[in-house]
């Protein structure tokens, strides 16, 4: 029920400033985000690694208007995967990108200018012996951003893709990415969406989600399930059993600092289980979706904006 207002509030810029002022080590912020280093994400991710998790490193940045905001967003990409090369993390870690924080929503020729950083991260990736998932952004970008995905797949096939669950366009899609190799990352969607083209209800996006999983799971690709939801987890596994799929032909995934038990737990099970790390100075956006989800947070979060005064 608060989650359209709060996305609301977080588009402010008088909120935004006033959050962003906060030290980053608020303990909100570092429940959900290990740090703004290169640093601090490899630390976090050698932590998870030694307990036998799976990792996916984002460096926050979205809605990239020049070009060297997202040159310098491709640096730090590459820095990274230079240094969990160097510290033996790639096989365990891969890399999220989001295209408009490669230039995506440049004016005039935004999509040629993510496409060719995209294919420099996913070059760099692939020298470091892993790969790239590109993250799903709002519905105005679906069809640019899987058609870069198209392109860069042709070069890279073991691109990622993800699809949003509360789109209605979604369960389509997933037919058409459920082929032999393509990686699909299956999440509810975290944007707010107009009911023109998202389903506005909990239990209509729960239902196309489960949906969606059916299509994933009984077909030839490597779907990915990212939600904390332990219905969805569960429906999933019983899915993955009915289809047939083995343990590892199919992973789960949760973001980082939620449901830790639950994520050792189900790698201790057996299943591969990726953790997403969000790691940067841009923490904003990404923190005002994860309390949109979770208004029960923001007591918590109150209290450490007063603190700072
Ligand atoms: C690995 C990963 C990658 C993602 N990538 C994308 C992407 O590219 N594009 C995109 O739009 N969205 C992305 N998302 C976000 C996703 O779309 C949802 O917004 C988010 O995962 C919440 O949905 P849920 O499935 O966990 O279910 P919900 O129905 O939101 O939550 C189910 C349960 O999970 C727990 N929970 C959920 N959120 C929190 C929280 N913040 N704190 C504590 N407990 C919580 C609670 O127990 C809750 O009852 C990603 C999510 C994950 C896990």
């Amino acid at each position: 029920m608060l989650r359209q207002p709060i996305l609301l509030l977080a588009r402010s810029e008088q909120i935004k400033k006033l959050v962003s002022t906060m030290p980053v080590s608020a303990g909100i912020v570092t429940s959900y985000v290990p740090g703004e280093t290169t640093d601090s994400a490899v630390d976090a991710t050698a932590g998870l690694v030694g307990d036998g998790l799976k990792v996916t490193l984002d460096f926050l940045g979205e809605d990239t208007l020049d070009v060297e905001q997202a040159d310098a967003t491709v640096a730090a990409y590459l820095d990274l995967l230079q240094a969990l090369a160097a510290h033996g993390l790639t096989r365990g870690a891969e890399v999220s990108v989001k295209l408009s924080a490669v230039g995506q929503a440049i004016p005039d020729n935004g999509d040629k200018i993510a496409l060719e950083n995209a294919r420099t991260i996913c070059r760099a990736a692939r020298n470091a012996g892993t790969t790239v998932t590109l993250d799903m952004e709002d519905h105005t970008t679906t069809d640019r951003t899987l058609a870069t995905l198209r392109e860069l797949r042709k070069d890279f096939p073991e691109t990622g893709a993800v699809l949003q669950a509360y789109l209605h366009r979604t369960e389509a899609d997933c037919r058409a990415l459920a082929y032999e190799g393509s990686r699909v990352r299956l999440c509810k969607g975290a944007y707010k969406e107009p009911e023109s083209v998202a389903f506005q209800d909990r239990l209509d996006v729960d239902r196309s989600y489960v949906r969606c999983l059916k299509v994933l799971l009984a077909g030839q690709g490597y779907p990915m399930i990212a939600t904390h939801d332990p219905r969805m987890v569960e429906i999933a596994s019983s899915l993955a059993s009915r289809y047939g799929r083995a343990q590892g032909s199919y992973e789960f995934q949760m973001l980082y600092g939620i449901r830790p038990e639950e994520q050792k737990r189900l790698a201790s099970s057996g299943e591969t289980m990726r953790v997403y790390i969000p790691y940067g100075q841009e923490w904003y956006g990404y923190l005002m979706r994860r309390l949109a989800e979770r208004p029960q947070n923001l007591s918590f979060f109150a209290k450490s904006l007063i603190s700072k005064k």
